[in-house]
């Protein structure tokens, strides 16, 4: 980075866990419910009305936090945080403390910096220490838009209040944006690949803050931080550290300092700008909370949750290079949806072919899904309609390009692909005589050209096979054609 500088990034991921009801009582946490309606006297934090842990948030949260390399530890404590916000009808957020849920991960992602037109430049691993996955309840909504007379009213909705959360705490690790934005992918990949989440930024169901600063590299201190909020897409988030680097190392070098502040992204304007100060860290008064017992988890409980997780995407990635031959490239994209992943597995068994089942979903298949908006489990062409395709391919009976265009046929008329073959009429003439008999025709029809070639102009061979394949109307086997035609001629 210029002039000696390095950035200090450590990130913050808030995710939904995917559950039906809410983390301390039976109401729904369904989206887009009619305001305050999914509600109860516990998440509207009624005197005397008393918390339940849901049993589901402890088995999404013990996958996101395995899936994520953390240890579940087995006692973890609810705690009280205690602050006032109008959304937060209690008076404080029942969250975790000193005794999270997990902690202490050790997770590889891969990473690559970006030349100017965004490319990746070289993907590297690199170890992400997480320091917490621990468990806590959403505050509800202030809604300032949308109803009669909000210049003068704030409206709460409670809908949220009370949905279950997986907080995710890294070290301060990252040093560029890139690596910041590739880590909050690979996050939202695997929760939503263990299903514990949807982990959809644009749903709110994943947020993500950044704490920023800067320092001459070789320093071990750390100078002032500033927490970025609002970044409503891994982009965005990229865009506002890259601003807020670039901004926090003109005001050291100017002399003007960085204060200890959260800054939001103004995506209008393309920058940071001031949300309040943050002299101190807040004092929330946490302690223990007394209406929930201390959580206790078993090891055969995490063995069980071990087992009843799927494959996850890196190891997958791993094994598709090793057992198929496929490049990291190509296996990178195949495991970057579980969908097509498992559709690529199938359609490669099935078809005994992994490297043309790779090059047909990564160049036509994904086209065509990416042109109708569909996703890979979507497809109207299943993994086993494509095997037969390719094993089609590979018999030598249709040409590759022939193959290309029956696949996006199959993809729009979900028709089988012989049905496709037959009438379009792309059988391969694969019988020799069938074959031999256009030959004769064509040598008996352009004697002037044999006298011509057999006399040394051995450029007119390209011309008989040109006319056989005309005759044909282009469905002979080339390869037999060069043979009967060498043959005869
Ligand atoms: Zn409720």
């Amino acid at each position: 980075m210029k002039n000696g500088w390095e950035a200090v990034i450590g990130m913050e991921i808030h995710a939904q866990l995917a559950t039906e009801t809410k983390i301390f009582c039976a109401c729904a946490t369904s989206f887009g419910e009619e305001p305050n309606s999914n509600t109860c006297p516990v998440c509207l934090g009624l005197p005397g009305a008393l918390p339940v842990l849901n049993r589901r948030v402890i088995d999404l949260g013990a996958r996101a936090a395995l899936a994520l390399g953390l240890e579940i530890q087995e006692t973890s404590i609810f705690a009280r945080k205690n602050y006032f916000y109008p959304d937060l009808p209690k008076g404080y957020q029942i969250s975790q403390y000193d005794k999270p849920f997990s902690a202490d991960g050790e997770l590889v992602i891969m990473t690559s910096e970006r030349d100017e037109s965004g490319r990746t430049v070289e993907w590297k691993p690199m170890t992400i220490h997480i320091i917490r996955l621990h468990l806590e309840e959403d505050a509800g909504k202030n809604v300032h838009e949308g109803l009669p007379e909000v210049d003068k009213y704030s409206y709460i909705d409670l809908n949220r209040a009370g949905t279950p959360l997986a907080e995710i705490v890294t070290a301060p690790d990252f040093r560029t944006s890139w690596q910041a934005y590739d880590y909050v992918n690979h996050v939202r990949r695997v929760l939503q690949w263990v299903g514990a989440s949807d982990a959809d930024m644009e749903k709110g169901n994943l947020r993500c803050e950044a704490n920023v600063s800067v320092r001459k590299v070789g320093d071990t201190s750390f100078n002032n931080k500033v927490e970025l909020k609002n970044l409503n897409s891994v982009r965005f988030m990229q865009k506002a550290i890259e601003y807020e680097i670039e901004r926090q190392i003109a005001a050291h070098e100017s002399g003007e300092g960085v204060n200890q502040e959260t800054r939001l992204w103004d995506e209008k304007n393309n920058q940071t700008r001031v949300m309040r100060s943050k002299e101190d860290a807040h004092d929330y008064r946490y302690f223990p909370e007394p209406d929930l017992q201390p959580l206790a988890v078993s090891s055969e409980f995490i063995e069980k949750t071990k087992t009843e997780m799927p494959e996850l995407p890196d190891v997958m990635r791993d094994r598709f290079m090793r057992e198929y031959e496929l490049s990291y490239a190509d296996a990178s994209q195949l495991v970057s949806e579980k969908d097509l992943a498992e559709f690529y597995e199938r359609a490669a068994l099935a078809s005994g072919n992994p490297r043309v089942s790779a090059n047909f979903i990564l160049s036509e298949l994904l086209r065509e899904l990416n042109n109708s908006g569909r996703a890979a489990g979507d497809s109207p062409v299943e993994a086993e309609n494509l095997a037969e395709l390719i094993k089609i391919l590979d018999a030598g009976k249709i040409n590759n390009n022939q193959a290309k265009e029956v696949l996006v046929e199959m993809f729009g008329s979900g028709k089988a692909a012989a049905e496709v073959i037959r009438e379009k009429g792309f059988e391969q003439i694969s019988d020799a005589s069938q074959i031999e008999k256009i030959v004769d025709e064509i040598i008996e029809n352009n004697q002037n050209q044999v006298t011509a070639y057999r006399a040394g102009n051995e450029k007119l061979f390209g011309f008989f096979v040109g006319q056989v394949m005309r005759a044909s109307q282009g469905k002979a086997n080339p390869k037999i054609v060069n043979e009967i035609l060498k043959n005869k001629l």
